[in-house]
């Protein structure tokens, strides 16, 4: 086991927890024994990847920017950045779009499925409208007014509210940049020795990843719902399944064309995060795994990985704004509605904005999902009809938004010349055996 690549051992862990899971169910007790004794592992694993979170980002992103020679490359990074982020994203509502228009999913639900999907989860439909209503009570500058906290304390108190801690690292590191030297220096020290710290940590919690996995995905699979819906959504999950897979085949050929670097350096790097955004369904549980990597494996350099990632755990969701789009015209097609060509460019702009908006956390995509029906006077009540197969697509989208971060990273940190070799080589494009 020792010498086997951490993203085997992942992937060990997650198999035999299904494996194991699927065992169990044949037992009356077998629910309840994962419940009680294996889940627990799950949520403690996942509580220590959050738990690092905010001190990560305030860490990393302060000394990232104090690294920074001025302003201007501070100001010219962060332009790349929300650009390229932007650009990623319209791509994946358009994939999804096409997808979703030529495979028609949405005509193979009857009418009988369709009434039976509303009243079965009709109820966990409407939590989910609440929750978006609550969001839609705001006016127009809503989101930028949320962006700067009155109580750095209060914000950094919550793994929701990064993107204000966001905010305060970047301010903090500005005025970091304006101060003499010689009395930054210290304070420049602190955060880079906090920072180490973090990243070490980082490292042991990874020791229990195959272990914390197993776990999860134990405890998804007895709790998952009857597999009959799971074959009326079919075809609407292979769209969305395939919509994920063409991003990855775009993050690849963009890392290609952009950095030169293989596909398989890019994916040998990144994906034990991939690994652990499947499992978690949390690209903001995943951030510190993917800032390890990216900055380790990939040789993004810790001053544009530090500022790129936790940006992009906040606001750059591909998979989540592809899913959006496909979920929005299924249920218009499960509901025989025809959608015009504006409306679809509509669909384009809302989902955009509402992955921007989306909580790095499991089942954010739905809630914001709400906003996009409601553009396109899409039935609301269509929730209904995707909640079933809602979290394994989840775990699918969570793995293309962190994937988008890494590569968007790896973009900016090029044209920054900022992207070096690894610290840590799990595939060496330049080696080459026969020479
Ligand atoms: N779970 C996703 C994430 O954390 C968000 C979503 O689409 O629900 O990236």
């Amino acid at each position: 086991m020792k010498k086997l690549a951490l993203h085997w051992k992942i992937l060990l862990g997650m198999v035999l927890g299904v494996i194991f899971a699927l065992t169990m169910t044949n037992f009356s007790w077998g629910g309840d024994l994962i419940g009680d004794w294996v889940k627990p592992f799950g949520t403690i694993f996942i509580n220590a990847l959050k738990l690092i979170a905010i001190p990560l980002i305030l860490a990393a992103l302060i000394k990232g920017i104090s690294d920074l020679k001025d302003i201007s490359s501070l100001s010219q990074m962060g332009i790349r950045t929300i650009i390229t982020y932007v650009i990623t994203t319209v791509v994946a509502v358009s994939i999804g779009l096409m997808v979703v228009t030529l495979v028609k999913p949405g005509s193979s639900i009857n009418e009988n499925t369709r009434n039976e999907l509303v009243e079965a989860y009709g109820g966990e439909a409407e939590m989910k409208r609440e929750a978006a209503a609550k969001q839609k009570d705001a006016g127009p500058l809503q989101a930028l007014i949320d962006l700067v906290p009155s109580n750095i304390f209060e914000a950094a108190s919550s793994n929701r509210n990064m993107l204000q801690v966001i905010f305060f690292a970047v301010f903090f590191g500005i005025g970091l940049i304006l101060i003499p030297e010689e009395k930054s220096k210290t304070v420049k020290e602190f955060f880079d020795g906090f920072n180490e710290v973090i990243l070490k940590m980082v490292d042991l919690i990874m020791l229990a990843a195959p272990y914390g996995v197993f776990a999860l995905l134990a405890a998804l699979v007895v709790e998952a719902p009857s597999a009959d819906l799971f074959t009326a959504l079919g075809m609407y999950a292979l769209c969305v399944v395939l919509g994920l897979l063409l991003m990855i085949g775009v993050y690849v050929l963009l890392v290609k064309i952009v950095t030169k670097k293989s596909p398989r350096f890019f994916l040998n790097g990144i994906a034990p995060a991939q690994l652990l955004a499947f499992s978690t369904s949390s690209s903001a549980a995943t951030l510190p795994v993917t800032m390890e990597r990216v900055t380790e494996h990939l040789g993004v350099e810790e001053e544009v990985s530090s500022f790129v990632l936790p940006i992009g755990a906040t606001i750059n969701m591909d998979g989540t704004s592809l899913y959006q789009a496909v979920a929005a015209v299924f249920i218009a097609q499960a509901f025989g509605m025809d959608l015009s060509f504006g409306t679809q460019l509509g669909i384009i702009a809302t989902a955009t904005l509402a992955s921007i908006g989306s909580a790095a956390v499991p089942g954010a995509g739905m809630v914001m999902l709400v906003g996009v029906l409601g553009y396109a006077g899409i039935p609301e009540a269509g929730l209904a009809l995707i909640f079933a197969i809602d979290r394994p697509l989840d775990m699918c989208r969570t793995v293309v938004n962190v994937t988008g971060d890494a590569t968007v990273s790896m973009m900016v940190a090029k044209s920054q010349n900022k992207l070096g070799e690894p610290k840590v080589k799990d595939w060496d494009d330049n080696y080459n055996p026969q020479a």
